[in-house]
Order: C-alpha cells, then structure tokens, then sequence
C-alpha cells in the first residue's frame, strides 16, 4: 500500500470527499477509478491536547506512558512488590489527557482511584537511550493524575487481563502547568503530596521511586522510538483511595506548580 492509498482508508461513507484533480495516481473509491487527489472533508479525529508551561509556552502531547509500581510502599498497599529487574508500564491515549480544572467521573466503576505521579515531558526522541541521553531528552515535570478503576483493575489481575479498561477513559489521566527542566533542575528528589478536600491522602519523595526518571525513560526507549511530547507518567506513592463526584483534588511535588481539579 503506498502512501497514497492510505489517506483514503478512513470509512468512506462516514465522510464526505473532494476531488482535487491534477495529481496523477489512480485511487479506487467505492469500485471506481478517480484520477486526482482525495481529501476528508468532514473528517473529526481530535487533535492531540496541549500542554501549558510556567513560561507561557504550549506544546503538543504525543503519548501517555505511565510506570505502575514504582514505589515499594504503594505495591505492597497493592499487595504486590515492585520487580526490581525492570518497570512495568502501560499506556494511556492521548485524549484520555485533561489540564482540569474540572475532570470526569468515569462509567463503569464505584471504586475510582487518585494516583499522583510526577510527569516528565520528553522534548526529543530517540531509541535505546543511555542514562544520560535519557536526561538530555528532558523537557521539563508536572505534576500528574493517574486516574484508575480499581474495581475493574482487580477483575482484570484476577482474571489475567490487560489493565485497559481500569486505565484508559475520559479524562484518565490529568496533568498541571509544566516546568521545564531549565527552572527545575533535573528532579530526583522532592516531597510528592495529594490532599483530597483538604485532608492529606498522599505522602512521599521521589526519590523514593524504584526506577529513577531516567531509568524509565531509557527503559521505555527500548520498547518502541520515543518522540517530543511522550509523557512518562512516573508511578505513585502509598495512599491511593476513592473519591467522588465533588471532591477536590491538590496534586504538589516540591518545586513545581500545584495541580488542582474537582472531580464533577
Ligand atoms: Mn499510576
């Protein structure tokens, strides 16, 4: 398939097409032979969100890579343990991102759970990184919100299942303003805090995480290319729990802006 015919793989009676004549391929639509170029009128793929940083600038997100069990105390509260001989990850889709402040309670789920993570932000890519090309790709931090379904996340470890539909939803995951790197220094060690309506749930230090920043971006360019834009959502401290419609969330890490959001 050259690239070309890809552009009209989309369901062609989803969409209203144009014609452009003068390109000279043949394209096959619906059985006939269209000599011309072929654009999607209609067509409403989101784009991917933007993020926003301290010095005013917005950038695109490409994807959502997030590290489970990455702080010894949040696995054992999880009734597992963190594998030392490598990070264990998942994705979330990019339009599963919202800045808040107001973010969805999802369907299909009485048990859903905070998570609050330090975001790092990769302004370059590349593949099979080193330690320190990995710190270099650094654009900046946030701090994050890694929105789960514990009821569902507990059926599909008891089942053997991927983790999909406990951690890939509207608004599942959610980050603040970003900080880059040149105000942040790199950061490996810095009080990580989550207080739902004013009463502390989450307490901890990155420096406590199983797999530094580093580690895991290097790590995660081993599996696939990484590109300007991937978040690496960087696992979370002990004291996950429940909240509701209504609650008020305050995400901090020591050095970065606060993250507040209201669950609605
Ligand atoms: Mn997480």
């Amino acid at each position: 398939m050259n690239e070309f015919t890809m552009t009209i793989m989309p369901p062609l009676s989803m969409t209203a097409w144009k014609v452009i004549e003068g390109f000279d391929g043949l394209v096959n639509i619906h059985d006939k032979i269209i000599r011309g170029f072929v654009i999607p009128m209609n067509w409403n793929s989101p784009v991917h969100p933007a993020f926003l940083t301290t010095d005013g600038r917005r950038r695109s997100v490409n994807r959502i890579f997030c590290i489970a069990k990455n702080y010894e105390d949040h696995a054992k509260e999880m009734g597992g343990e963190v594998d030392r001989k490598a990070p264990f990850h998942f994705q979330k889709s990019f339009d599963a991102l919202t800045l808040g402040p107001d973010v969805r309670y999802p369907s299909h789920t009485e048990d859903l759970h905070h998570e609050v993570e330090l975001v790092a932000v990769l302004g370059e890519g590349g593949r099979n990184l080193s330690l320190r090309e990995a710190e270099t790709i650094i654009f900046g931090y946030a701090v994050g919100l890694d929105f789960t379904r514990r009821d569902r996340q507990a059926e599909a470890k008891d089942k053997g299942r991927p983790w999909e539909i406990a951690k890939n939803f509207d608004d599942a995951a959610v980050m603040g303003i970003v900080t880059p790197k040149s105000e942040s220094g790199l950061m490996d060690k810095a009080s990580i805090t989550l207080d739902v309506n004013g009463e502390g749930r989450q307490a901890g230090n990155i420096n406590q995480m199983a797999f530094n920043t580093a580690e895991l971006i290097a790590f995660l360019s081993t599996i696939q290319e990484l590109k300007a834009g991937d978040l690496v959502f960087t696992g979370t401290p002990s004291g996950v729990g429940a909240v509701v419609r209504g609650d008020h969330l305050y995400g901090k890490i020591d050095g970065l802006k606060g993250l507040e959001i209201r669950l609605v």
